[in-house]
């Protein structure tokens, strides 16, 4: 089933008749075409992909031929309401997260009579977090990209680099090797830095001690994220304690993943590896998130997700447990990981036993 057809396959009922995409990921989720002026109209009938000029003789090359592309003259919101009146539709979803509330107000000004329902965001992250084998392909490309990453970038580090060197670097080889942009920001901290889950590389020499290096690639839209703690110099026995605690915490998590499993389930397997070593409040994130044509998805591992919220065949999640000590360092390692009826696939093939590097 094209992605189209899925979110067809929901409309009617106790949902809306229609729904009106504003948001560039989810047009490309829908059409299979990166636009980014215009809208998509799906309706249980036909369905548009309205746009300008620019990218109307594209569109008909590349946009699932289920959408009919249409550059209408006399403006796309009045083409839009003319379809949503022609169809009879009641009522309308728009994208509660991406719509902005000038465009809302014209388009309840265009739809007298029409309900105007805030859910098209919500039905697009659930359609979304499930992965056919072509979104599958592109995720573990690039994820392949970044391990062939980290591999090339054990060799480059040197002692006397900044952080900020380190990180261009890992980007610089992602693109060469095929990504057409990075995940997300790269993450390259080092010695006290580390502490911080989210820290921004520095223009200064690396620090001794651990250096976490958190990064992804994009490969057709889709998303990777792996992140790998390395020591500079030795490791002490507080060091080599707390890098196995998280190391066997991730194991420990990537055992009980596979489908039926509960979210909050898998996340406090890893938490209380953490807790019962003496770590207690040093593991302050989630487990781990959902990847796709967005960095973090759902659905999310935490430890206060409901009780029922259980994994399904064919998500991509993160498992990227940490220990973060302030003022001192931290350590994390974040694998990616598709799950299966009994298990997973981990597309994150880098190694995970300590390094200790000059
Ligand atoms: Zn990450
Ligand atoms: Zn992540």
């Amino acid at each position: 089933m094209t992605h189209l057809e899925k979110l067809k396959s929901v409309l009617g009922g106790a949902n809306p008749d229609a729904v009106i995409i504003s948001s560039g990921i989810n047009q490309r989720y829908i059409s299979g075409f990166p636009f980014t002026d215009g809208y998509l109209l799906v309706t249980r009938g036909k369905s548009y992909l309205v746009t300008d000029f620019r990218y109307e003789e594209a569109a008909r090359a590349g946009a699932d031929p289920g959408l009919e592309v249409s550059a209408p003259q006399h403006g796309m919101l009045d083409f839009i309401a003319e379809r949503i009146f022609a169809d009879e539709c009641r009522s309308v979803a728009f994208e509660e997260e991406a719509l902005p509330y000038a465009a809302y107000e014209k388009f309840r000004a265009a739809l007298p009579g029409v309900e105007l329902v805030p859910v098209a965001s919500a039905i697009l992250w659930g359609l979304r977090e499930i992965k056919d084998d072509n979104e599958l392909k592109n995720i573990a490309a690039a994820q392949d990209i970044a391990d062939a990453a980290f591999e090339h970038i054990l060799k480059f580090i040197k002692p006397d680099m900044t952080e900020r060197e380190v990180a261009l670097e890992l980007e610089f080889f992602m693109r060469g090797q095929g990504a057409e942009a990075m995940a997300f920001e790269t993450i390259a901290v080092s010695g006290s830095a580390s502490s911080m889950p989210h820290g921004v590389p520095r223009d200064r020499k690396l620090e001794r001690g651990f250096l976490t290096m958190d990064f992804g690639a994009k490969v057709n839209g889709y998303c990777s994220d792996m992140t790998r703690t390395v020591v500079l110099g030795s490791a002490n026995a507080d060091m080599k304690r707390l890098y196995n605690t998280v190391l066997s915490a991730q194991l420990a998590a990537l055992e009980v993943i596979r489908e039926g499993a509960g979210l909050s389930e898998v996340d406090l397997t890893a938490r209380g590896i953490i807790d019962r070593a003496g770590y207690e409040g040093c593991f302050g994130h989630k487990l781990g998130h959902g990847v796709g044509l967005f960095i973090h998805e759902n659905p999310r591992l935490s430890p206060t997700a409901p009780e029922d919220a259980r994994l399904v065949s064919g998500q991509v999640v993160t498992v990227e447990p940490g220990i973060y000590i302030a003022g001192k360092y931290g350590c994390r390692i974040e694998d990616l990981v598709c799950v299966t009826k009994d298990g997973l696939i981990n597309l994150t093939h880098s190694p995970k036993e300590l390094i200790e590097l000059f």
